[in-house]
């Protein structure tokens, strides 16, 4: 543990302080009881008390060294800020401009003194740090050091979660078809022109000025619907053309730009050979062609494109929640991960429960959508030792007989009809059963219409496996009061998504990249946890001080009672405070009386 050693020691690099230690002098001495108040009920207060020493400094050690290089600043405070600024949805220039100002960042980061080399940040520093925690996927570690310190300090009951996704919006400009073709070849004409002058004086100039002059590049603005295919033809001409031009040339095919043209090539066009002519032509795709995953911008490679809510990300979370109304308990966001748009919620809730567990936080019961329901995912989550309470996909045909309107065995096996008749024949093997049932008995059953048996060779056939007979009951579960009983405290978590988005600017990000992308939510959501943890905390002593005060001044009575009447004794008193149930005060009581 070498940093132990050299926190504390005079002229070494890593600047760690200790918080631990309790300042001798009254941080905010300045301040009269009412700003007092005022700051004690806010988020600085929580977040000096219970989130900065949890902070995780410990693991971005190894990024400096204790005696070379210039020194750092104050590393808790360091990892603060970042939590912070996404927490305030804060620009870099906020950031540093609260940092060196704001009275609520000092108190809660432990900024004691005054100095430049305490209260002040440089933009850089600040780019730095977070470059760091990106590459080095820290911010998770961040985010889950202050949920699971929330989770302990507030005694959170994780037993019951619910999950949801929500769309985000990278900072990229949405582009058409025919604007991705242009961006994509320009940014890569640009870096021609930029490494390798020679190349791109030798390109047909008709070509380079299409994307790089302003009269050309008014030629894509103006498009009528009309002619889009052809442009469309055009740039893809274009862009083979460069891609065959280039592909053998050293250096050429690793640079990024042409491998996002060798990407769009792939993913928008069809490239095939004339067989009598031997040339290649290019073809456009129709637009459902595309893969909801291919490239949207050049400029934000990973983001995708998602039918309904259109391109960027996603981030799918999971939250705790209370089906008792009475008590107020805190809810905190315990899991969050930011995937491209176009991923399915399906292949979601496994990660979000298996990362809850990880850390100790897992569910036993996690309200979702039909979407994340599946019978794959049930069975899995089921093996983790977790209940998911689901809709099932798609509706069954309107009057169809279910499966579970037939009466089944305990081996699950089918022993009588809907009409309550018996079956001629039960098969049963590898999971999956065949129930014959005689052909008098079905064609002349008024029932056959909507019943699920099919007609055969030698009778009506019913046909089932192990996940009809789970979709089925499932089904039918959804009916019972029951179900929608549990199944209410679901819509919750869009609430939820809601008040990230208010309070933390979720929805539209000012990055682009999922590592950015990830980074900002994933420390958003950590912010929102913070700011539930101060609402919790003020609504539960608002909720105490009432009859609080209510006893403070039946105390205040008591001892105006004892100074009127010195024979009253303690004894009698402390029957007094037993009598009237204030035991909580009692030793406040007593010790005032004895005075
Ligand atoms: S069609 Fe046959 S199996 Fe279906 S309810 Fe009627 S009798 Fe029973």
């Amino acid at each position: 543990m070498l940093y132990k050693h050299n926190i504390h020691t005079e002229g070494h690099m890593i600047h760690i302080k200790d918080h631990k230690t309790l300042n001798m002098f009254d941080p905010l001495p300045f301040l009269g009881p009412k700003r007092r108040g005022l700051m004690e009920a806010s988020w600085a207060k929580l977040f000096r008390d219970h989130v900065l020493l949890t902070l995780p400094v410990d693991k971005i050690f190894k990024n400096y060294h204790w005696a070379m290089g210039r020194p750092t600043k104050e590393l808790y405070a360091m990892l603060g800020v970042m939590i912070l600024q996404q927490m305030h949805d804060l620009t870099d220039e906020e950031a540093v401009h609260a940092y060196a100002f704001s009275m609520e960042w000092h108190y809660a980061l432990d900024i004691t003194d005054e100095s430049d080399q305490s209260s002040y940040l440089c933009p850089k520093t600040l780019w730095a740090m977070r470059f760091l925690l990106t590459q080095q996927n820290l911010y998770r570690v961040l985010f889950e050091s202050v949920t699971d310190q929330l989770a302990k300090v507030f005694a959170v009951d994780t037993s019951k979660q619910r999950c949801d996704s929500v769309h985000i919006f990278s900072n990229m400009r949405h582009l058409g078809r025919i604007g991705l073709f242009r961006h994509t070849i320009k940014k890569f004409l640009i870096n021609v022109k930029r490494h390798h002058k020679d190349l791109f004086e030798a390109l047909d100039q008709g070509l380079t000025d299409r994307y790089l002059s302003k009269q050309g590049e008014a030629v894509f603005s103006m498009v009528k619907p009309s002619e889009s295919i052809g442009t469309l033809e055009t740039l893809g001409a274009d862009l083979f053309l460069l891609i065959e031009r280039f592909k053998d040339h050293g250096q050429i095919p690793a640079m990024s730009s042409y491998q996002l043209m060798v990407r769009l090539l792939k993913e928008q066009c069809w490239v095939e050979q004339d067989p009598e002519s031997q040339v290649q032509r290019v073809s456009i795709k129709a637009n459902k062609e595309v893969p909801s995953d291919s490239l949207q911008n050049p400029s934000d490679p990973e983001a995708s494109y998602d039918g309904h809510k259109g391109q960027g990300y996603q981030i799918q979370v999971s939250e705790t929640y209370s089906e008792e109304e009475e008590t107020k308990t805190l809810s905190l966001i315990t899991e969050v991960i930011a995937e491209p748009a176009h991923k399915s919620d399906t292949d979601a809730l496994i990660p979000l429960i298996e990362g809850t567990q990880k850390r100790g936080l897992g569910p036993e019961k996690v309200l979702v959508d039909a979407t994340y329901g599946s019978d794959e995912n049930c069975e899995k989550a089921k093996a983790l030792g977790v209940e998911v309470v689901s809709p099932v996909m798609g509706k069954p045909q309107e009057n169809a007989l279910p499966l579970t309107d037939f009466v089944l065995t305990s081996e699950a096996a089918v022993s009588a009809c809907p009409q309550g008749h018996a079956p001629v024949k039960v098969k049963h093997k590898k999971g999956k059963y065949i129930v014959v049932f005689g052909v008098q008995i079905c064609s002349g059953c008024p029932h056959l219409k909507h019943c699920p048996v099919k007609s055969g060779k030698k009778g009506y056939y019913l046909r089932y496996d192990d996940k009809a007979l789970r979709l089925a009951q499932r089904r039918a579960q959804e009916k019972t009061p029951e179900f929608q009983q549990v199944y209410r405290f679901r819509a919750g978590v869009e609430g939820t998504i809601s008040q990230i988005d208010r309070k933390t600017g979720l929805k539209y990000l000012r990055v682009r990249g999922l590592p950015a992308v990830s980074f900002c939510a994933t420390l958003k959501a950590a912010g929102v946890n913070i700011l539930r943890a101060v609402a919790f905390r003020n609504s539960e002593k608002s909720e105490n001080s009432a009859p609080e005060q209510g006893n403070r001044d039946l105390l205040d009575l008591i001892y105006v009672f004892k100074e009127r009447f010195s024979y009253a004794t303690s004894p009698f008193v402390a029957k007094l405070i037993h009598y009237l149930g204030l035991n909580s005060l009692g030793g406040q009581i007593l010790a005032k009386v004895a005075c």
